[in-house]
């Protein structure tokens, strides 16, 4: 993909920080809000003016009259608005309102039919396009629909991260399941990518914690949703920090960099990394043993006609593994986890040498 940086943007990065309402209530609450968020030094207001509500009846964005007041507070306050689009007709009337930067919303980037349409009407415009991932975790949408908007001439992209939906229960709103934005990250190594902490956690209080992992995590901004009095919000209300919140947040990051060019940080870091090898190395072998082993013991059930799954057996493996790991102050959960991988593959091997030269036993 053909993907022009951040630097083509005009715009003050790293970290960008887009910041404002998630959506559009009155001309009133957006000028103040925005105008807060000027003082702190917020150059991108976002601001929703269609609302995607998963059920009809609630407030669905004001439309029309959203798209007025951004135009006038954007001239008078000299500040650039995101907001979302969601059809050919939201791009239409967002490009005559002069919104900056549009960005692609979690549902709409589960339908490649409606990417495609936006695509369409968004070719040839050279503005950032920002796309949220989907819903579903799975990051092929999310990377299909890049895909799509590039191939429309956008070279101005970015990818935001917002969290996924899950039937599992969480202290997030949408977990954000962090591998897949590596994943993406990986894929996509020139993609600029964005943390949207606040649909990721539904509530106020998680949204710094999260801002500080995506810079840990070397995400090149931020997009958190700010009102002027977030408890009166209309939409997301939970969610939602005040202007003197977010500078606190901001003024309470720690923003690290990607290496050093120290040569002692160097040097031992490259020490550092040569033993990890060697234990990596060791690890793998081990693990290669036991393999070993759970093959010898698939051919001996098999021998006697026994089960590949034993219950009693794997109940007393996960109780005396995350007992030792917890001992050797390895995480619980990290042990229950590769365990349970481990064991996987244990059963997966198996079940192959049960399916081997399987002659006279098969029915
Ligand atoms: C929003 O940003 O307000 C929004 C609706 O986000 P998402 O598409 O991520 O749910
Ligand atoms: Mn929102």
């Amino acid at each position: 993909m053909d993907i022009s940086g951040m630097h083509t943007w005009g715009v003050k990065y790293p970290p960008l920080i887009i910041a404002g309402p998630c959506s559009a209530e009155s001309k009133e609450q957006l000028y103040s809000t925005a105008a807060s968020l000027k003082t702190i030094g917020i150059d991108i207001i976002r601001a929703g003016v269609w609302k995607p509500r998963t059920r009809p009846g609630n407030f669905e964005g004001a439309g029309d009259s959203a798209l007025n007041w951004i135009s006038e507070i954007r001239d008078e306050l000299g500040l650039k608005f995101a907001t979302e689009v969601a059809t050919p007709l939201h791009v239409e009337k967002a490009l005559k309102a002069n919104i900056d930067v549009f960005w692609v919303g979690a549902r709409t980037t589960a339908n490649p039919f409606a990417v495609q349409e936006l695509a369409e009407a968004i070719k040839g415009v050279d503005k950032p396009v920002l796309v949220k991932n989907p819903l579903n975790p799975d990051i092929s949408l999310w990377l299909g629909a890049l895909e799509r908007i590039n191939r429309a001439g956008v070279t101005k992209l970015a990818a935001v991260h917002r969290g996924f939906s899950s039937f599992q229960k969480s202290r997030f709103r949408n977990p954000p399941t962090w591998h897949l934005a590596i994943e993406l990250k990986s894929e996509l190594p020139q993609m600029p990518l964005i943390c949207d902490p606040s649909h990721i956690a539904g509530e106020r209080s998680m949204i710094m914690e999260l801002c500080q992992k995506a810079m840990d995590l070397d995400y090149d901004g931020l997009m958190v949703e700010v009102h002027i009095r977030p408890e009166e919000a209309l939409s997301d209300t939970k969610q939602q920090i005040t202007p003197d919140e977010l500078k606190r947040l901001i003024d309470g990051l720690k923003i690290r960099k990607r290496t050093s060019d120290n040569v002692r940080f160097l040097t031992k870091l490259e020490e550092l990394r040569e033993k990890i090898d060697l234990v990596d190395q060791e690890l793998l072998e081990t693990l290669s043993a036991r393999m070993k082993l759970v093959d010898e013991i698939g051919f001996y059930k098999k021998e006697n006609n026994v089960t590949v799954f034993q219950l009693e057996r794997w109940k007393y493996l996960l109780k005396t593994r995350s007992d030792l790991g917890t001992s050797l102050k390895l995480d619980k959960m990290f042990v229950e986890k590769l365990y349970k991988l481990i064991h996987d593959e244990s059963i997966r091997s198996q079940t192959e040498i049960m399916k081997k030269n399987n002659t006279g036993n098969k029915t």
